[in-house]
């Protein structure tokens, strides 16, 4: 694939950018592959890329019932940060936000990596107390991070009201490191990527059936037709119990709603993320000027795709206390994407009990940030057999085990 360059667009300047090439290809789906992949989004992507670049493995096709970045990794608020509480999880965090800074250099596609920072409030004593500990054991695994006071974080964010009548600011944990990137350009690049190296990206293909001999899988019944594999991996969010019950299987994972929505663009005002877990609400400012504002998870469980008037209406209430300077933005759009949530909020990278299927799921509402460590770790574990140290913790057994990697502090709002 010819390489994206300012000489390239110079070239294509000169003849009416007619020389690009598709970025990816589009397939007709192969009677059998080493490895099949259901879900291309940003995990599913990354893991194909992983496969084909680290492992040499490129007989593999990635599946997706609708289009490439559809699900999760084109829906969600892009706060990247690794300054999570317990060591397996800031490994594979860690490792992520440091692939992160490469990734458009690795991908040659710029997928508009923002470093700003991300500032997580303290709002309350409790909350304040657990700030401190994620620091310090942030300090203990080599992660920076530092604990802020109302004064420095006025002078970071000078938008934001210090001494709410409910829940002044206490202090913060600052993350400097962390901070955004564009969803679709990390979909779309990794696709690129491992389209590139020959993996086959079949968008419009569902997978509907799991096909086993005895407890081994042999394939999987397509919207496109039968494919056969040797190795599966379903990496499929918010649908992961779904096809878990294709497989003959219950996975501890529950699906359910998480909205977002964006206000109308306005001028520079906040450069940084901010979360604030006690009133459910965080926001950041995109390039183009939209406030993207989000909130807690659904209430319920369910698969709906969309936004909902309350969720605005609780999400809004809750950030203006802390902003009053949005209360009379005016809101553009909002939406949702289906969220998968385990029990202790960590996610699941494992073998299934169906000998030769893999998963990788219950990122819940913070699996964007962890789109390379992920797809790492899952490409490791595929070309194995076998999860290597990053992703061995997140197996299934833990939860039969009682090994938990309770993360509820750091993802039950915040992402
Ligand atoms: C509103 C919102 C805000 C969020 N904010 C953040 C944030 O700020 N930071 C952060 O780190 N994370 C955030 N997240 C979470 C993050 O988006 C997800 O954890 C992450 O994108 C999951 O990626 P994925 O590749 O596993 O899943 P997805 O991107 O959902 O991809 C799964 C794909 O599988 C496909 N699929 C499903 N069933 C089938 C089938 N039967 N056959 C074929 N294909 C199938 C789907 O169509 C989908 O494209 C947010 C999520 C939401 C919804």
């Amino acid at each position: 694939m010819k390489r994206y360059s300012a000489f390239a667009i110079a070239r294509e300047a000169f003849r009416f950018h007619s020389g690009w090439e598709r970025a990816w290809k589009s397939p007709t789906p192969k009677a059998e592959y080493d490895v099949v992949i259901v879900g291309a989004g940003g995990h599913g992507l990354a893991t194909a890329y992983y496969l084909a670049k680290n492992h040499g493995i490129t007989n593999v096709a990635v599946l997706e019932k609708g289009w490439l970045g559809g699900g999760n990794t084109g829906r969600n608020t892009t706060i990247i940060r690794s300054n999570y509480l317990q060591d397996e999880s800031a490994a594979i965090f860690e490792l992520s936000r440091t692939l992160y800074e490469g990734l458009s250099q690795d991908l040659n596609y710029n997928i508009m990596f923002s470093p700003r920072g991300v500032l997580m409030l303290a709002q309350t004593e409790h909350e304040l107390r657990a700030w401190k500990r994620t620091s310090h054991a942030n300090r203990l695994a080599g992660i920076q991070s530092e604990m802020v006071t109302p004064k420095r974080i006025k002078e970071i964010v000078p938008i934001i009201e210090t001494d709410g009548p409910r829940y002044p600011v206490l202090g913060g944990l600052w993350q400097e490191r962390g901070g955004t990137a564009r969803h679709d350009a990390v979909a779309w690049g990794y696709a690129r990527g491992a389209s590139d190296r020959g993996v086959d990206i079949i968008q419009q293909c569902e997978v509907t059936g799991i096909d086993k001999t005895g407890a081994k899988v042999t394939g999987v019944q397509t919207s496109k037709g039968a494919i056969k594999c040797k190795q599966l991996c379903v990496v499929v969010a918010g649908s992961s119990g779904v096809l878990a019950d294709m497989a003959g299987f219950r996975l501890p994972v529950e699906s359910m709603a998480l909205q977002a929505l964006v206000s109308e663009p306005i001028k520079p005002v906040l450069d940084c993320v901010i979360m604030a877990n006690t009133v459910h609400g965080y926001l950041s400012q995109s390039d183009k000027g939209e406030l993207v504002i989000g909130g807690g998870s659904d209430g319920f469980n369910n698969y709906t795709q969309r936004g909902s008037f309350h969720h605005v209406e609780e999400t809004v209430r809750a950030l203006i206390e802390t902003f009053p300077v949005i209360s009379r933005l005016k809101q553009l759009r909002q939406w949702g994407g289906i969220v998968d949530m385990t029990g202790d909020r960590s996610p699941i990278i494992g073998k299934t009990p169906v000998e030769g299927m893999f998963i990788n799921c219950g990122w819940g509402t913070g699996g964007f940030k962890s789109i390379p460590g992920s797809g790492w770790a899952t490409a490791e574990m595929l070309a194995d057999g076998a999860p290597r140290d990053l992703a061995a913790p997140f197996s299934m057994d833990r939860f039969k085990e009682g090994r938990m990697i309770d993360e509820s502090v750091a993802a039950a709002v915040a992402h």
